[in-house]
């Protein structure tokens, strides 16, 4: 009988959990629009990814108080280890990093910066998830073992969550084939989120584009008017998205 009810709590915590979710992506979907609606301005987008990312944070925080992580969350801003997969990201969670480096760097971190990303990017662009696993590359963004843009790194970069370090070491030294035990619902409530954030893209207009991160930064750094351009309609993030044949 106690585990019944116990059963029945923790069935009515998921599934206020998966509410909770539904309503914070459909927020986010309805606030890309209104971001997007009218005049379109660099400032406007990149105030809303901005929040967006707040938003994935909140959600996140509240999924976890309502479905607690079986251990607590070891990720941090100093944990390498899953930085060295293919991420992908939103043009406006690229171009928000972009604007972020060009806002805090200093002119020579800025041009040691770019030459990074840009090397980076030519190791690694047009390479598919198998071939990156292989090939172990740092994220662009992974600067002595830290990320140099936490408070702004993308969404993705939010969903994953692990509770044993440990396990994340084993992966990155097998070239992730021992998997990471995942906070699935971590990863469900900031993907849901992210999948707000291009929905409302596409309801104003834009295509769905999953642009990898190296190039699409490499690509956004480049170009200093890479944000009003894309808000005008130019495929900037197209080269960033092709994935090459390597059978
Ligand atoms: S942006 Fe930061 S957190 Fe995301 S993969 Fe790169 S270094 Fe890691």
């Amino acid at each position: 009988m106690g585990r019944d009810r116990g059963g029945a709590a923790i069935a009515s915590a998921g599934e206020r959990a998966a509410d909770l979710i539904g309503r914070a992506a459909e927020a986010q979907r309805r606030a890309t629009r209104k971001a997007l609606a009218g005049r379109r301005s660099a400032q406007r987008l990149l105030r809303m990814t901005k929040a967006a990312l707040a938003r994935v944070d909140r959600t996140v925080e509240r999924v976890n108080k309502l479905v607690p992580p079986p251990r607590p969350i070891a990720c941090g801003a100093n944990c390498p280890y899953c930085c060295h997969i293919r991420l992908t990201a939103s043009p406006p969670e690229i171009l928000l990093v972009a604007a972020h480096l060009r806002r805090t760097l200093t002119a020579e971190v800025l041009v040691t910066t770019k030459r990074r990303v840009a090397n980076l990017d030519h190791l690694t662009r047009g390479r598919d998830e198998a071939r990156r696993e292989v090939l172990r590359l740092p994220c662009c963004m992974l600067v002595e073992g830290n990320c140099a843009v936490h408070a702004v790194r993308p969404v993705s970069c939010r969903a994953v969550a692990s509770v044993d370090v440990a396990a994340c070491e084993r992966s990155y030294a097998s070239r992730m084939a021992e998997p990471v035990p995942q906070v699935k619902l971590q990863g469900t409530a900031a993907n849901g989120i992210g999948y707000g954030l291009i929905a409302g893209l596409g309801e104003s207009g834009y295509p769905l584009e999953n642009v990898e991160f190296n190039a699409g930064l490499h690509i956004a750094l480049e170009s200093e008017d890479a944000t009003r351009r894309w808000l005008a309609g130019e495929p900037v993030f197209r080269p960033a998205m092709e994935v090459a044949d390597e059978r």
